[in-house]
């Protein structure tokens, strides 16, 4: 509970087209306004991947109903706060601590989707409830979190205010074809508004009673995926007063205290002249653990966290370390530049308008000598097909990563001019 308290156990991602609210509910739930660069404020997109914590308590009166007994909160919220229905006077009790990973959902960020998708525990698929469904982000963000496994679904249809009822009911018809025989087929559908506020406390309910914490291994080394890191020294800072790089990630599993050593793979990679690639680890110290509201002494799995590091904050400036991977000394994964995979390629093509309105375009197979774009964690980089034989595939890497054998990749390859996966 201590834990709890101090540090969001758990990511839920915000999946779904570009402009279908996925800030806008992230910010409903946790009061926290994701999109923080100025750059993304003035497009009104998201670009990075942004995040947001957030508290969800129970009122603890047995007789305040459902859903109204559900309330969320920004993660510095106080303990046990009053329920704010009126007359009931009961206490809320503290049953998640979330961090919620608001993703772009623009055609050409896929990429950052898919580094977000590698610490998802579960995802809120949105949908406008005022556009036909599905739009193609709608297709191709329910598709990857197919691809990564992420069976706990919600699905949001949003800006229910927009839209009479029969025509929320009639896209609800639409809403249940389109997921029948994907991994969301018997996801909850909830209506909502995000912008008024309105059915909120059902998603919380939701997210109560249907995604349960995940199990994690507490005592396996440390493995943590970095899907931001920072420089936090604002410009003209005294050399003495210089801070380490920050990293901002998930533990997948194990520990981090303060004061350890640690070790980021690939680490830095640079190319001789005949263009061999030499990767050297980055060794460093945990100065600090943080979430956006708390100093942590440890960090347990789950949530985002960031790690205040002695490492030099260049290496670290705008994201340069998202794809690396950070744990113990000499305990973390091999670096490969060379791959063998077996893989499925979807059935359908997703999201491709072709002539005559048919979405379901024929997927080619894979070629020799073919580039694709791969993601393994959280990190994505280019892969050169070497050779293939039936589900079997060779390839080598762009860059190299960081991976465990027998994880889960995903490839996408570019038709007319765009990523499909
Ligand atoms: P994202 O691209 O999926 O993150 O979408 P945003 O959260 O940025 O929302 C896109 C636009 O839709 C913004 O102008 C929001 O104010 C608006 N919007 C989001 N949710 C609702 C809603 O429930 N009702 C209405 N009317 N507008 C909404
Ligand atoms: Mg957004």
């Amino acid at each position: 509970p201590e834990i709890l308290r101090k540090q969001a156990t758990q990511n839920i991602g915000c999946v779904g087209h570009v402009a279908h609210g996925k800030t806008t509910v992230v910010k409903a739930i946790s009061g926290v306004h994701t999109i923080k660069h100025s750059h993304e404020k003035i497009r009104n997109i998201t670009i990075k991947l942004g995040y947001a914590n957030a508290k969800i308590y129970k009122c603890d009166n047995p007789l305040c109903p459902r859903p109204g007994c559900y309330k969320s909160y920004g993660s510095g919220k106080e303990d046990n706060p009053m329920c704010l229905r009126p007359g009931c006077g009961g206490r809320m009790r503290l049953l998640r601590h979330i961090s919620f990973v608001d993703c772009p959902g623009h055609d050409i960020l896929m990429a950052t989707m898919l580094n977000g998708a590698a610490v998802m525990d579960a995802a809120l698929l949105l949908i406008a409830g005022n556009e036909p469904c599905p739009q193609p982000q709608t297709s191709e963000h329910l598709a990857a979190i197919e691809i990564m496994k992420l069976s706990h679904i919600i699905i949001i249809q949003n800006k229910i205010d927009l839209v009479k009822e029969a025509q929320a009911l009639a896209q609800y018809q639409d809403i249940l074809k389109f997921i029948k025989g994907t991994i969301a087929e018997n996801s909850p559908i909830i209506p909502v508004s995000a912008q008024l506020g309105y059915n909120i406390d059902v998603v919380c309910d939701y997210i109560v009673s249907k995604v349960p914490i995940p199990r994690r291994n507490f005592t396996a080394t440390p493995r943590l995926i970095v899907i931001r890191s920072f420089d936090v020294n604002k410009p003209g800072t005294d050399a003495m007063d210089l801070q380490g790089g920050v990293a901002g990630g998930s533990l997948l599993e194990g520990v981090l205290v303060v004061g350890q050593e640690i070790e980021l793979r690939p680490g830095i990679i640079v190319r001789d002249e005949q263009d061999r690639i030499k990767v050297t680890p980055i060794f460093s110290r945990i100065l600090s653990l943080h979430t956006e509201e708390n100093d942590l002494d440890f960090a347990v799995p789950g949530g985002l966290i960031g790690v205040g590091t002695k490492i030099d904050p260049t290496l670290c400036r705008s994201d340069r370390l998202v794809g690396e991977v950070l744990g113990a000394v000499g305990h973390l994964p091999e670096v490969y530049i060379d791959l063998e995979i077996s893989f499925f390629l979807l059935r359908r093509l997703l999201g491709v308008k072709t002539e005559g309105g048919d979405r379901q375009a024929k997927v080619a197979k894979l070629e020799r000598g073919e580039v694709l774009m791969v993601n393994i964690g959280s990190q994505s980089t280019g892969g050169k097909v070497l050779a293939v034989k039936g589900d079997l595939c060779k390839m080598q890497l762009t860059a190299p990563v960081c991976t465990n054998v027998g994880e889960k990749i995903a490839l996408s390859r570019k038709i007319d001019k765009h990523w499909r996966r």
